[in-house]
């Protein structure tokens, strides 16, 4: 996940750095914070790759948000596992366990990466096309490549 999220802001000239939570707090001063919560199972233990689960894309809800208050994007974002990894099952039969753990990390990133869109470029709106897109579907998520569409990056620099 951080290795695609990673990736996708490169050319961005946005330089990530991850802490977890619960770790230690050393005396450590970041020009940005964002705060990013998991919910649900973050890997793909026991996932049903039945053909029927592929259903509508839409079915499970989202799959990740940003908090906004008074039009403003708020540095506070959530992914909801359980949903990525049920959109990309149908697409991952026949994959190997550790393949089906790095497809999951890179759909992750696809998601995260678009949450940070909203608030490095500090906007609810969307792109048309690529990660800045405003619904991502399964085949975006697993697809060899997926990233900013040319000009999304542009609006990246939170102020
Ligand atoms: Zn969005």
């Amino acid at each position: 996940m951080k290795h695609e999220v990673e990736s996708i802001f490169r050319s961005s000239g946005i330089n990530l750095s991850w802490r977890a939570l619960d770790a230690p707090r050393l005396n450590e001063v970041y020009s940005d914070l964002v705060v990013v919560k998991f919910h649900g199972k973050c890997n793909m233990d026991g996932i049903q790759l039945l053909f029927s689960e592929l259903g509508p894309e839409n079915e499970g809800g989202v799959l990740g948000s940003t908090k906004v208050s008074d039009g403003q994007v708020l540095p506070f974002s959530e992914l909801e596992c359980d949903r990525i990894r049920r959109s990309i099952a149908p697409l991952t039969i026949g994959n190997a366990p550790a393949e089906l753990e790095a497809v999951l990390g890179h759909s992750m990133g696809r998601v995260l990466a678009h949450e940070l869109f909203h608030i490095f470029a500090n906007t609810g709106t969307h792109g048309h096309n690529g990660v800045a897109k405003s619904a991502h579907g399964r085949r975006d998520l697993v697809a060899d490549r997926f990233e900013f569409a040319p000009g999304d990056t542009g609006r990246l620099g939170r102020h």
